[in-house]
């Protein structure tokens, strides 16, 4: 699709937002069921295709999005209603007569940029988010999933007119083309890079955006942590998905008396979960495979280290990076752990703290005033304690990231709001009226002005 082709697709959708046709909830659910039927229909195919993209297990990918998405639509099939309703609010008794409602309008044509890693969960998850609450969408998915792409297209375009949801391939340059529109409303996911490209090109149209960008999740593993779990879990959420996981644990600080523990208790992971180099997952283009592969040489291989140049793969490898490397600078994104000692606790979470805010962070601890700590005073996107990226599963809390790691989140109500807008609505009576407030200005007014407002 090129610049006009863009431009014209979206004054479809916004002719189609004008019909109101979104505004109905029958509208909103009819259409969620049907795309959940669709998905039913395409799952064979969606799973192959995500094979043939990042060599991802079927399970893994109905574990990690399939099987989510599913659970989003069924989180709005329960809670639109509530969740769509107008909401009465108290009314202060200087408005008198009057009452005050939130309407939960949709914002009208939205864009939906997703990445390549996890190409199904962050397409369609902020898709039904966008669509319960009423939007018409652009998606626009990324273009190195190019097979996982292409199902997602035929599904789209097969079950819904392009003036209601649409599909838009490409890269860069449809990127840009789309950012540059007027839509009412922006929900990107991808790197810090790109994310400044579409917050700038946004602010011409005062356009507003959520971002849901990536960087260095860290884990940190105190010496009261029980440290076998600590490494099943760390390698779970490490090593799925070839380490391209945005919520992955980037790398581990580990208390310096359980160094070897962990290290030892890792590899006996790797073993127990069939993490090798033809089990993980691949790279997802050369320039991405040989980014990861040069971070092999910034410090001392523990673990792994061997690389499958032909097929895009490097072993599951565990390093002691050496210090001002690029591995400890740049957000690694594929399956090298970094496994770093360190001696005190609270030092080490302010050195962490002045770094840019992680998407992601993960304590494995006993103790609970490091717990409470980490809790509190630690400025991250959402975490787990005792365990990885799981927090993005609970669709009762929210998802997202803070400064270097974005703004805004989604996920169950949290999405819904996402893709609102609230408008409050004051109604007052055209009866009774108060002179209090009107000209011209009299003791006896400033007197009740001052006994309500005070
Ligand atoms: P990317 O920024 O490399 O690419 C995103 C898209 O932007 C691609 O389609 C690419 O063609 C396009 N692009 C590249 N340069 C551009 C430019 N100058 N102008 C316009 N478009 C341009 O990101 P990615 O590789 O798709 O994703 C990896 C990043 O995404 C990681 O940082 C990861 O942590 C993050 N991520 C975050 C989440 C989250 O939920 N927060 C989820 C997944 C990935």
């Amino acid at each position: 699709m090129d610049t006009n082709q863009i431009e014209q697709l979206v004054k479809e959708q916004k002719i189609f937002f004008a019909t109101h046709a979104t505004y109905s909830l029958m509208f909103r659910k009819k259409m969620l069921e049907k795309l959940r039927t669709a998905l039913h229909e395409y799952e064979p195919q969606l799973l192959a295709a995500v094979y043939e993209d990042l060599n991802k297990p079927a399970s893994e990918t109905y574990m990690c999005e399939l099987g989510l998405i599913y659970q989003a639509i069924r989180y709005f099939e329960k809670n639109l209603d509530k969740l769509a309703a107008p909401e009465k609010v108290r009314t202060p008794l200087f408005l008198f007569k009057s009452k005050s409602e939130i309407m939960h309008d949709p914002y009208g044509s939205v864009l939906i940029v997703s990445p390549w890693n996890y190409p199904l969960l962050l397409t369609f998850q902020p898709l039904i988010e966008a669509m319960a609450a009423g939007n018409t969408i652009v998606l626009k998915p990324s273009d190195y999933s190019v097979h996982t792409t292409a199902v997602i297209k035929e599904l789209v375009e097969k079950n819904f007119p392009a003036s209601y949801i649409a599909l838009v391939e490409g890269g860069r340059e449809q990127n840009q083309a789309l950012f540059a529109q007027p839509f009412d409303y922006i929900f990107y996911t991808g790197s810090p890079a790109v994310g400044r490209i579409c917050m700038e090109a946004a602010a011409k149209n005062l356009v507003p955006v959520t971002l849901e960008l990536g960087g260095k999740s860290p884990a940190i593993v105190d010496e009261s942590a029980n440290i076998a779990m600590a490494a099943r879990r760390i390698v779970f959420g490490k090593f799925m998905n070839g380490g391209q996981t945005c919520v992955a644990c980037d790398h581990v600080y580990v208390h310096e008396s359980k160094v070897q523990d962990l290290v030892r208790q890792i590899i006996h992971q790797l073993n127990m979960q069939g993490f090798t180099i033809e089990t993980i997952g691949k790279m997802i283009n050369q320039k991405h495979y040989d980014q990861v592969a040069s971070y092999l040489n910034d410090g001392k291989i523990l673990w792994g280290g061997k690389c499958d140049p032909a097929k895009w793969k490097i072993e599951p490898t565990l390093i002691q990076p050496d210090e001002n490397t690029a591995i400890m600078e740049e957000e690694i994104f594929g399956p090298i752990l970094p496994v770093i000692p360190y001696e005190n606790f609270e030092d080490l979470c302010r050195k962490i703290a002045q770094k840019p805010h992680p998407l992601a962070f993960y304590l494995f601890s006993r103790n609970a005033e490091h717990i409470e700590y980490v809790k509190k005073y630690m400025p991250f996107g959402g975490g787990c304690i005792n365990n990885t990226l799981l927090h993005l599963s609970n669709e009762n809390v929210p998802f997202g990231g803070l400064q270097n790691s974005g703004m805004g989140h989604y996920h169950g109500k949290y999405g819904f709001e996402t893709f609102t807008h609230d408008k409050s609505v004051v109604s007052f009576s055209d009866r009774i009226d108060l002179p209090v407030m009107y000209r011209p200005y009299k003791k006896w007014k400033d007197t009740i002005i001052h006994l309500f407002l005070k």
